[in-house]
């Protein structure tokens, strides 16, 4: 077949005429971010930005074209300085991936390529696929599962729970909505989950006070014996239990939920079994933490991030369900401009927007392909279980620190410790003076707690800390006490990095308290 010659560029075309400047320019974009890369060591994890900085960012709509070399410039001086620095390998805080050099130049083709990944009868939508048929492979899932990429896994935990309710009401729960639905569908989850899953369930329709929030053992898993004996009660009184969420490494301290146990209470009450393993769940790449997640392969859908552990460069949220006919009914619709045909480009079908309430999507599955093919799963596994060997170097320096306390076990890549000075009290006594009901097992969700002069000292250290550059801890709430908490998801973070962290939380420490020697607690 002959094609005609394409036509020259026109009036409207916002391509070059003449490549040769655009081409260098792009290169020397490259060499910058490699650059960037290569020296993430020489500058500051991140920095407060100059308040001109953030006015340069409220002009008006430029009219007017300027070249990509200033734009650069302007990225280079004015962005790229004053970012959360997750790449940089002493950032700890949250849980941010590192990302790599790999999935940013995959990303670049992606773009390139500018694909809609809605569907149609394409290979980059046989890319998405075969990440599917991985993951399905990882998690050992049956061959009728589905997968799709989605933003995040907050996104990825709010179709989990669209795919419960379609499978615990059937597809027409889509036309009748849940207003009028009796009895009540209730879910379960533990009091140590992110709030993503209330989020979901208010999302949904079905209300966050339907999410019942089961305490805790003293490692932060879901208590099963509670988790029966709530299901026991609302059946009880009338209400439908429909879906349980555990949680395969928690976002406080990094607890996986008694996974086995829990599939068992799921199975025996007919209800959905969703894991939320947003960082965890990818620790099955690594065959020492693997058998943690015991029983992750009998959920009825996993949600999970590769921009995290996975080291994809943002986002790239994953949602892997058991049985795909389930996952379709939850979501696809007909349209007369989405009609499906057997051959040309409409062929193909189902399509990922069958599986997800987008309909235009990137190309998330191309960086992801390329970052598990060109490192490979065994090599990703491997930087998985370097971070938990990082976070276990650190638990064991804040242990042998005595101004250092550690708030909780360490059973992944988290580690939560505070800052307490010679002589003060253990954070276990400072629980124990308080109501240890009101404060065991729930972490995180501490908002209404009073804060001590040790809060106060610690919030003050982690933000100072941040502010030093040197590293980038966050805080949470262990048992009701505020915690340095420092979440070690980078690939590129070194036992000596944490070290620097550990010094700077003890000299800063040191001169706070020394500053405020009694600090007042605010009531
Ligand atoms: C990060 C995280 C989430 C939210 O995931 P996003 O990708 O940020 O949307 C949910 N659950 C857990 C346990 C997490 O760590």
């Amino acid at each position: 077949m002959t094609l005609p010659p394409a036509a020259p560029p026109s009036g409207g075309s916002l391509d070059p005429v003449d490549w040769t400047d655009l081409r260098a320019q792009g290169h020397r974009m490259l060499d910058d971010m490699f650059d960037y890369l290569a020296g993430l060591r020489e500058r500051p994890v991140w920095q407060p930005a100059p308040a001109g900085v953030r006015a340069g960012f409220s002009e008006p709509l430029p009219r007017q074209p300027s070249s990509l070399e200033a734009a650069h410039g302007r990225f280079m001086r004015d962005i790229l300085p004053y970012a959360v620095g997750n790449a940089h390998p002493g950032f700890m805080g949250w849980v941010h991936g590192g990302g790599t050099a790999v999935g940013m130049l995959a990303e670049t083709l992606a773009a390139g390529l500018n694909a809609n990944l809605g569907g149609r009868n394409q290979i980059p939508v046989e890319v998405e696929r075969q990440i599917t048929r991985w993951m399905r492979e990882l998690f050992n899932f049956p061959e009728a599962a589905s997968g799709l990429f989605v933003t995040g896994t907050s996104m990825a935990n709010l179709v989990g729970v669209l795919v419960a309710r379609a499978a615990a009401l059937g597809r027409q729960v889509r036309r009748t909505g849940v207003a009028a639905q009796t009895p009540r569908l209730v879910a379960y989850t533990s009091a140590c989950a992110h709030t993503c899953i209330a989020q979901a369930m208010d999302i949904t329709g079905l209300g966050s006070d339907a999410l019942r929030l089961i305490p805790v053992d003293r490692d932060f898993r879901m208590d099963a014996a509670a988790l029966r004996a709530a299901i026991a009660a609302d059946r009880r009184a009338g209400l439908q239990p429909f879906l349980i969420a555990g949680t395969a490494g928690t976002v406080d301290v990094g607890a996986i939920d008694p996974l086995d146990t829990l599939a068992d209470i799921a199975a025996d009450a007919g209800a959905w079994f969703h894991v939320d393993g947003a960082f965890g769940a990818l620790a099955m790449l690594s065959p020492a933490l693997a058998p943690l997640l015991a029983g992750i392969e009998r959920a009825d859908s996993i949600a999970f991030d590769f921009h995290k552990w996975g080291q994809v460069p943002y986002d790239a949220g994953f949602i892997l369900v058991r049985d795909g006919a389930t996952h379709r009914a939850a979501f696809e619709a007909s349209a007369a401009y989405l009609s499906r045909e057997s051959r040309g480009m409409a062929a193909d079908s189902p399509w990922p927007c069958d599986y997800g309430p987008d309909l235009s999507r990137g190309f998330r599955a191309l960086k992801t392909w390329f970052t598990l093919t060109v490192y490979g799963a065994d090599r990703l596994g491997a930087a998985i279980a370097h971070t938990c060997d990082v976070a276990a170097h650190l638990a064991r320096r804040v242990a042998a620190e005595p101004a250092l306390e550690l708030l909780a076990p360490v059973a992944l890549n988290i580690v939560c410790f505070r800052y307490r000075g010679n002589g003060d009290e253990t954070a276990a006594d400072d629980a124990a003076a308080g109501d240890p009901a009101a404060t065991r097992g729930a972490p995180g969700a501490g908002a209404v707690d009073a804060l001590s002069a040790s809060d106060l000292l610690n919030a003050a250290i982690a933000q100072a800390v941040q502010e030093s550059g040197i590293a980038a801890p966050s805080t949470t709430r262990v048992n009701g006490v505020l915690a340095i908490r420092a979440a070690i998801v980078n690939h590129r973070t070194t036992p000596a990095d944490v070290d620097r962290l550990c010094d700077a939380v003890l000299r800063i420490g040191a001169e706070l308290a020394a500053l405020a020697p009694e600090p007042e607690p605010i009531p």
